[in-house]
């Protein structure tokens, strides 16, 4: 059994942006909404060049029955097709629309929702709102599905813990729609025939008895004094077995049931010190980054922005990629960790916090030497990328994209061959 208390203390201060409302963002000028992703995904366009579509108008259909729509996130004209290569999607195709109108998305009054939907129509309304879950970007009419027909867990979380620094947008969502989200993890446990459902929150007092005043507090499940990476957040008697689901696809199904709504926006934290305000941000599918930046008053010294979070976001340079489904936050800082190569000082910290028993300096040390055959023994393939070792070493290595890289190698064939001392072409 492997430690799992290793690891860094979660932060509880994620900054100004929770204390803020969400900021809608309508002013965007052209979207661009991915019809293919690599060869994972095809779409067949439904409107040529020029076309004009409605917000919420279909650009794209599934090749594949399993698969939802693509659904335009402005009104606008269809501008053409463009080729994006995405750090984290890969290579799109995109359609893009030009915006011609002003949509101020509406606050809508909590409806009567139909209280007699069949699992079977909450996972068709579903699939056909083209929902994807924020926490793994996968379609959330396949998790609800394969839950209900194999293997059903006997709880649903609410995953709302935003375990590294700066995110905030669940607790935000949760602030401004959490009876929607609320009503949305009910019809998701409903259609996958899960009996229970919990909320999983990590944030301070104040802000759990915020949404307690919402929530039954016998629904909120509080992580307390929790460690980067967060683990064992099942109840006890369902450790490993549970269920998880995002804020935001709870609450597109909200919308998707009770006003046929497709998921074409979405939230995210937007935060760093090269901004003048940390917001959260609800934003148009296909919004390129540099809008929301500008939206919160990106200055001219950024040293480093972010895809993702602070410990295990993505570097990026290009700030015209769109922001698209399971993009949650964006960080722009001004005078980032220097990550460099510098020599270990053999202080032991990486190891130290390791959750899965690694000896990353150890792992760095062969791989960077390509010892490459000594490197099997030290399992760099278990290696998740947490980046908590990254975080703590005070030489600033970027520890964790190594031992992340000596665990490429190590399933790759190269790897094999140099280590395999009998092999002999
Ligand atoms: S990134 Fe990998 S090596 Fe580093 S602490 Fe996390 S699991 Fe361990
Ligand atoms: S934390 Fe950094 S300096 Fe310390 S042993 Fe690990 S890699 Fe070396």
């Amino acid at each position: 059994m492997k430690d799992f208390k290793r690891g860094i203390p979660m932060t509880l201060e994620k900054g100004s942006a929770p204390n803020r409302p969400i900021k809608v963002l309508t002013d965007v000028s052209r979207v661009y909404l991915p019809l293919t992703y690599g060869n994972v995904r095809r779409l067949t366009p439904v409107v040529a060049d020029y076309d004009t579509v409605e917000r919420g108008g279909m650009l794209g259909k599934p090749t594949d029955q399993d698969d939802a729509a693509l659904y335009s996130s402005v009104t606008g004209v269809v501008a053409g097709m463009t080729h994006i290569q995405h750090p984290i999607y890969g290579e799109l195709t995109c359609s893009a629309v030009d915006r011609i109108l002003t949509e101020e998305p509406v606050e809508e009054p909590l409806p009567q929702m139909p209280d007699d939907l069949t699992a079977e129509q909450i996972i068709a309304a579903c699939h056909q709102a083209g929902i994807v879950d924020e926490l793994d970007g996968v379609q959330l009419h396949t998790k609800l599905r394969s839950w209900a027909d194999f293997d059903t867990p006997p709880c649903l979380l609410l995953d709302a813990i935003e375990a590294e620094p700066y995110q905030s947008c669940a607790y935000a969502v949760l602030k401004a729609y959490g009876r929607q989200v609320l009503i949305g993890l009910r019809l998701a446990a409903k259609a996958a025939g899960i009996p229970m459902t919990r909320l999983l929150l990590h944030t301070a007092e104040s802000r759990v008895r915020k949404m307690a005043a919402q929530f039954d507090p016998n629904d909120i499940r509080e992580i307390k004094r929790r460690r980067y990476p967060v683990f064992n957040k099942e109840p006890s008697e369902y450790e490993g077995k549970c269920g998880f689901v995002g804020t935001q696809a709870c609450l597109a199904l909200y919308r998707a049931v009770a006003f046929g709504a497709p998921h074409i926006d979405g939230f995210l934290t937007v935060a760093g010190d090269a901004l003048e305000t940390s917001y959260n941000l609800q934003v148009p599918f296909g919004t390129p980054i540099e809008d929301a930046l500008q939206a919160c008053g990106i200055g001219k010294n950024v040293s480093l922005l972010l895809i993702g979070d602070a410990l295990t976001g993505v570097e990026i340079t290009d700030r015209s990629l769109p922001i698209l489904p399971g993009m949650t936050c964006l960080v722009a800082l001004r005078d980032p960790i220097p990550y460099r190569v510098r020599s270990c000082i053999g202080c032991g910290q990486c190891a130290a916090v390791c959750h899965k028993g690694l000896l990353p300096y150890e792992i760095a040390k062969r791989y960077e030497n390509m010892q490459y055959e000594r490197l099997t023994a030290l399992e760099p393939e278990d290696c998740d990328g947490c980046g908590v070792c990254s975080a703590v070493c005070p030489a600033h290595r970027p520890i964790a994209q190594t031992v992340l890289q000596a665990g490429e190698s190590a399933e790759g064939t190269i790897f094999v061959n140099w280590g395999d001392e009998s092999w002999n072409p």
